[in-house]
């Protein structure tokens, strides 16, 4: 006999886990199912911020309101589309705040990040702070039983993601923490979870879905299900599918999303008659490639004494920029330039005192630079012919901006001068991430445009109902996340924006009652 729920959620990210706690809250049955062997999705490996806002949560910008938020994603977004309609705008401000509370209020304690502010605050309605959020310390202990189903934050352990606590106790913060609330809150609430499960089909098709086939112990288990919610992430990791949609070239090594997000679930629905958009899209982030992996650079970009060039040894962007158009700004450049990779030119300054990919400040390993993850030399020229970058262009650059540097003025991208700028120069004076490029070694690491999940999916209506081409939604099934494909079309409104419409989406389809 088939199992039998009200709610069936694909994935146990944090869209997941906050749906399955919201539907069972509301009194549903409720199954959690994850491909993984560990819960907490990419989620788990994040920053874990929220842009949440008119939270009203400690330290939040007093204020703010539905309307200022809805006046500047209007102003950010600008016309409407499919996947980014006015329905769902006014959604996501109108539960974004009232979601923060209800977290608050369920125990998951979350904070106002100091310091980071709306992508665009210069826009109306746009905030220099208090919309994004954070989540407490969260004290893995109290798992029980189910501390070994969640993902660490940093396989390999390098701690910085934990907190020391008076009397020894070591709590976890960032994504982890986000991720570890919710699996506290849904294993203790019975919420039913099963782990190393993919979903390898849809039952029904065009006309609903009435649940999932799960793969578990190499059985093929039947869950009947009134509703099912696709929390099952992008595509990011999946090799054919970014070559079918996304940007040329991309790899699926420059993600630092650390799931295994392979966009099966999207494939199914499509079949079974669901629309999709924005496929081309993803979260952009500049990223450098190290000990088999994508680490970001949004620091180490920012920093004094570094900048960015092409391979004609050019500059083309404020290097400041947030992730997202930071990522986009390497794109559009290799439209007509040899760009991908481009080049994080660094004098000895900067390796002295910034960390870079998995390397502390000052450290960086003989293996590394025989590995060619880094190059280091002795004059910019040597630099310029290790890495293949033209010399004489590279030359020209650096002149041009210690002249910059010294003057405190980029007069070619204005480094470090939009309000753009803040959440990488926090606490820095304007302008503080000029610094010139001049005291030997130099060093430089290439730049890929990698993302932190992808961002096109599964069209859904202001509910989280996926949506069929001819608009109307394909009963039963819903989607968030990484899944859906989302509203925010190829802008990022503020730091968090992915956690925050994730969570939002999964609240909304948990709370939703078909009949209503
Ligand atoms: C390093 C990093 C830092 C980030 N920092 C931030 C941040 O600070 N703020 C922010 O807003 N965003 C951030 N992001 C992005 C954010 O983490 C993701 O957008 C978000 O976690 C997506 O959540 P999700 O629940 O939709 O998907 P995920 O957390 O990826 O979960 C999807 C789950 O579905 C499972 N799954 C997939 N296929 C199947 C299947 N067939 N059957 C069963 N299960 C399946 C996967 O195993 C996975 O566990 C960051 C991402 C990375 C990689």
């Amino acid at each position: 006999m088939a199992d039998s729920y009200d709610l069936v959620v694909v994935g146990a990210g944090v869209a997941g886990l906050l749906a399955a706690v919201a539907a069972r809250r509301l009194g549903d049955r409720v199954l959690v199912v994850d491909a993984d062997s560990l819960a907490g999705g990419s989620t788990a490996l994040s920053d874990g911020m929220m842009w949440l806002p008119d939270a009203q949560a400690p330290r939040s910008a007093p204020q703010d309101s539905v309307e200022d938020a809805a006046e500047y994603l209007d102003a950010l977004l600008g016309s409407t589309t499919t996947a980014s309609s006015a329905e769902r705008r006014a959604a996501y401000v109108r539960t974004a705040g009232k979601l923060a509370r209800w977290l608050i209020s369920s125990n998951i304690p979350l904070a106002v990040e100091k310091g980071l502010g709306d992508d665009r605050p210069d826009l109306p309605g746009g905030r220099t702070g208090g919309r994004v959020l954070a989540t407490q310390p969260f004290d893995r202990g109290v798992l029980g039983e189910w501390d070994d189903a969640l993902r660490p934050a940093v396989e390999g352990g390098r701690g910085f993601l934990s907190r020391v606590l008076p009397g020894g106790r070591v709590t976890r913060t960032a994504g982890e923490a986000l991720a570890g609330h919710l699996l506290h809150r849904a294993t203790a609430n019975g919420v039913d979870v099963w782990l190393d499960s993919p979903v390898v089909a849809l039952q029904g098709g065009p006309d609903g879905i009435t649940g999932v086939v799960v793969r578990r112990d190499d059985a093929d288990v039947t869950v009947d299900a009134p509703r099912v919610l696709l929390a099952s992430g992008g595509f990011e990791r999946n090799q054919d599918l970014r070559e079918e949609y996304l940007p040329l070239p991309t790899d699926a090594a420059w993600s630092t999303s650390g799931a295994r997000n392979v966009g099966d679930l999207l494939t199914l629905a499509v079949s079974a008659g669901a629309a999709t958009a924005c496929l081309d899209e993803a979260w952009w982030k500049p990223v450098m490639l190290a000990e088999g992996r994508a680490w970001a650079l949004d620091d180490a970009r920012r920093a004094p004494h570094s900048l960015i060039v092409d391979s004609a040894g050019d500059r083309f962007f404020d290097e400041s920029l947030p992730a997202n158009a930071a990522g986009r700004a390497l794109y559009e450049r290799s439209r007509g330039m040899r760009a991908v990779p481009s080049f994080l030119v660094m004098d000895n300054r900067h390796r002295q005192s910034t960390p870079l990919g998995p390397w502390t400040a000052g450290s960086t390993p003989k293996k590394a630079l025989d590995a060619g993850e880094i190059v280091r030399a002795g004059t910019l020229n040597d630099l310029a012919q290790a890495l293949g970058i033209d010399r004489a262009g590279l030359l020209g650059s650096v002149v041009r901006f210690n002249g910059f540097a010294s003057k405190g003025k980029d007069l070619d991208f204005s480094r470090g001068e939009a309000a753009t700028a803040a959440p990488g120069d926090r606490g820095r004076r304007r302008g503080g991430s000029l610094g010139k490029v001049d005291k030997p070694a130099f060093w430089a690491v290439k730049v890929y445009p990698g993302d932190s999940g992808t961002k096109g999916g599964l069209v859904i209506d202001d509910r989280s109902r996926v949506l069929r081409a001819d608009g109307t939604p394909l009963p039963g099934l819903y989607a968030c996340g990484g899944a859906a494909a989302s509203l925010f079309k190829g802008t990022c409104p503020g730091p968090g924006a992915a956690l925050g419409a994730a969570l939002v989406e999964a609240f909304l389809a948990a709370t939703d009652r078909p009949s209503a």
